[in-house]
């Protein structure tokens, strides 16, 4: 198969499809890699690198798209692309078509296979293509916690881990899945007094075995966030109810009985945010106060990292990307039923129920 690597053009993403790991093991698995010029810049790989590996470098993306049987991106493809897909052709990417109905509807008339890595589960349930990413901004979370804490920063001033004789912050991470955990590992490992909460008590459960002796797990309730935010330097949104809005569990009338200078990090904001006060912020410019409370809420946290983040990605990706490449995507579908589940679109056709349900569609 010749599989194409586009650059990508959305703004304030720096992050790339495959690396030049991943175009080697492609190329020893006996397909072309088409590389879009300066495609790896801002993750770090030349042109160079990708040539090295055995890629062709390609100029534009119109290239990519005319000369290649799989493309590949990070985001959603743009609206200048929409004429560049050809019928038929396999785009493996992040979609989140159910948030777009716009390029819901202009990506069925390309008449190609949508691929949406948001949507491939792995062969014990879970999100293999969206975990990583959470990883990242878990851990980012308390970097930006601790980072937002000094004065300079405008917080109150406090180191997360204290130093001897002097007591550390104290933080609290509302929601303990794959955010949740590696927000309180990290902050946890700065030596914070961490506290992380949530609702279901396998999870706690889970938690209480492998969380150092500064991290406790506690079960969630309205009662448990009040008492522990009036204690808290940092608290750390991470909660997600499958389908729906994230839920406000701070407000702000609790900001009350706050620390002057808290720092809220609210990584649930692309599910619209846990507390009452929060709006989606940039990189540019992250944060705000309301209250004497500072809000950190970028929508996304992982493109700071963007190394990192191609890794971890990348990753995770490309195994999915050669089975396609090496199968054909009907039959990679009809071996893994975790990759079938990424099948989003079929020529016109919707073929994920979400999608079709966000928008009145034919499933
Ligand atoms: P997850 O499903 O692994 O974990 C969510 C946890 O929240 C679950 O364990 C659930 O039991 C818990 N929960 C639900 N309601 C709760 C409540 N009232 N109190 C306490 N806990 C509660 O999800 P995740 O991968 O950790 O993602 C968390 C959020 O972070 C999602 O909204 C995700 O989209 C978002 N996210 C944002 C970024 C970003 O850049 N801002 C990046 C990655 C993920």
């Amino acid at each position: 198969m010749i599989v194409g690597v586009l650059k990508e053009i959305k703004a304030q993403e720096n992050r790339v499809c495959m690396t030049p790991a991943g175009v080697e093991v492609m190329k020893q698995h006996g397909h072309e890699v088409l590389v879009e010029a300066s495609a790896g810049i801002g993750s770090g790989f030349s042109d160079a690198d990708y040539a090295a590996a055995g890629a062709r470098i390609v100029a534009a993306p119109a290239e990519v798209y005319a000369q290649s049987d799989m493309v590949m991106h990070v985001k959603e493809p743009q609206p200048s692309e929409y004429a560049m897909v050809k019928p038929g052709q396999i785009v493996f990417t992040y979609f989140h078509f159910a948030a777009e109905e716009k390029l819901t509807r202009e990506f069925m008339k390309t008449g190609s296979v949508a691929i949406a890595y948001e949507t491939v589960t792995g062969p014990h349930g879970g999100l293999p293509l969206l975990t990583p990413m959470s990883e990242v901004a878990g851990r980012m979370a308390a970097q930006e916690a601790a980072k937002y804490n000094e004065r300079v920063h405008g917080g109150r001033g406090i180191l997360l881990g204290g130093v001897t004789g002097v007591a550390p912050a104290t933080v609290l991470v509302l929601g303990g899945g794959i955010v949740g955990t590696n927000a309180a590992m990290m902050a946890a490992g700065l030596g914070a007094k961490v506290y992380i909460l949530d609702m279901n008590l396998d999870r706690l459960r889970y938690l209480s075995e492998i969380m150092p002796k500064n991290c406790t797990p506690l079960m969630s309730s309205p009662a448990m966030i009040r008492e522990l935010a009036a204690q808290a330097d940092a608290i750390i949104g991470a909660v997600l109810v499958v389908g729906a809005k994230a839920p406000k569990l701070i407000t702000r009338e609790m900001f009350k009985g706050m620390k002057p200078g808290c720092v809220l990090v609210d990584v649930a904001i692309d599910q619209g945010g846990c507390f009452e006060t929060s709006k989606a912020t940039t990189h540019s410019d992250p944060i705000y106060e309301v209250d004497g409370i500072i809000h950190y809420c970028v929508a996304n946290m992982p493109g700071a990292v963007p190394i990192t983040s191609t890794m971890a990605l990348t990753n995770a990706t490309l195994p999915y990307a050669l089975q396609i490449a090496d199968k054909g995507w009907k039959a990679a579908c009809k071996e893994n039923a975790g990759l079938k589940n990424g099948l989003n679109m079929v020529g016109d056709k919707i073929t994920f129920k979400g999608v079709a349900e966000a928008f009145g569609l034919p499933f």
